[in-house]
């Protein structure tokens, strides 16, 4: 059976931390600025190169640091130099290439991770260092996965580990697919047996009710540091909130398309019908949050061993799934098509589409959709998010 990585990153707070953490936050920073001072004077964009051009040099300046936070500090180095170039050369950069956020890249040299006992142990110049952190958010779940790298972040609220973990696991081939069309309100399903299924998530009222919020507390707090506290607070209450919604909406999906055994969804990397989507509150927004939702589904369908294909998303809410013509408004998010007759919802149009799409790219061949035709057009079965309840049908 072929297999596929998938990758996650989880987040652990550190209990506490101490002064030797701290200068090593302050050790690693001026590293990596001499690094890219190195790499932006003599233009170099090659990591090795650039270890190799300084790494003596540092070794003789920082005998006690263990030497992989040395290989690490050129990595970002790298990397943070060539996005420079990148931003320079559309002219968005002058000026010199300047590190000064609070990031430690570790390689697997550098830490050991127990998520039995909750710590890290952590190479530092004086040695090896124990930290206790906090669980995270479905840390049961990681114990058989695989450690990667990580980062350690210092923010106003504390010291953080953000470790990539990653797990092979097998995919079987799907036999066919969901398709699955992605709403601000609702989620669409469009199943291989004919039947359509409608999740309403109630993200719009999630989102307005925090838009409202966070409009109140501009207008009464102009600035200052109570403000940034009360805007932060709730961007990321509303943050934790979606989170939740995507990974409950995320489960039901998988559920449903666990015996076909593939999801199909939208190629959204480059939005081709960007009407969809840029007509609606905070449009740069929400694209973010179709990535996010997508890319939850995509790992929980590939631990169920469930394939996720991504299908072009163009014409997909404007072309009859049946005989392929135009079709045309016909009422309130009703689609009509003028040479076959069909009518629907244009949210079971757009997830009936990408299913096909998807079948299509597989090389499925398609057999004529032959649904007897049903008076009133193809009615969903509509769930609440909240209940999973039936609310017609
Ligand atoms: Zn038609």
């Amino acid at each position: 059976m072929p297999s596929e990585t998938i990758k996650l990153t989880a987040k652990f707070k550190l209990k506490e931390f101490s002064e030797e953490l701290n200068n090593l936050f302050s050790t690693y920073r001026e590293i990596v600025n001499y690094l890219i001072t190195f790499a932006f004077e003599n233009n170099i964009t090659s990591f090795k190169r650039l270890k190799k051009e300084t790494y003596k040099k540092l070794r003789g300046k920082y005998p006690q640091l263990p030497s992989h936070y040395l290989y690490t500090a050129c990595q970002m180095a790298t990397s943070i130099y060539k996005s420079y170039r990148k931003r320079k050369r559309k002219g968005k950069a002058n000026g010199k290439p300047v590190f000064k956020k609070e990031v430690i890249m570790l390689d697997d040299h550098l830490f050991k991770l127990n998520l039995e006992k909750g710590i890290i142990k952590l190479s530092t110049p004086k040695g090896r260092t124990f930290f206790e952190f906090y669980p995270a958010k479905y840390h049961e779940k990681l114990r058989d996965w695989k450690v990667g790298q990580a980062w350690l972040i210092k923010t106003p609220k504390g010291v953080f580990i953000n470790v990539v973990f990653s797990k092979e696991v097998e995919i079987g081939e799907p036999f066919t697919f969901v398709g699955v069309d992605l709403n601000e309100n609702n989620v669409t399903l469009s199943l291989p047996n004919g039947e359509f299924v409608q999740i309403i998530t109630h993200e719009r009222e999630i989102r307005t009710g925090y838009f409202v919020k966070r409009r109140k507390i501009q207008k009464k707090l102009k600035t200052g540091k109570r403000r940034r506290e009360l805007l932060e607070k709730y961007g990321e209450r509303e943050r934790n909130r979606l989170n939740d919604l995507y990974h409950k909406l995320a489960n039901k999906i998988v559920e449903l398309a666990e015996k076909y055994g593939g999801i199909a969804l939208e190629d959204l990397t480059e939005i081709r019908d960007s009407i969809r989507y840029s007509a609606e509150m905070n449009g740069r927004l929400h694209r973010w949050s179709f990535r996010k939702l997508q890319s939850i589904i995509e790992y929980k369908a590939k631990l169920k061993g469930v394939k996720v294909v991504f299908v072009n998303p163009a014409h997909t809410s404007s072309l009859c799934p049946i005989c392929g013509s135009k079709l045309s408004p016909n009422g309130h998010r009703v689609l009509k098509c003028s040479n076959c007759g069909f009518e629907a919802d244009r949210d079971v149009v757009g997830s009936w589409n990408i299913r096909l799409k998807a079948l299509k790219m597989w090389g499925v061949t398609v057999p004529p959709e032959s649904q007897p035709m049903k008076m009133g057009g193809w009615k969903p079965t509509r769930y609440e998010i909240n209940t999973l309840h039936t609310i017609n049908g």
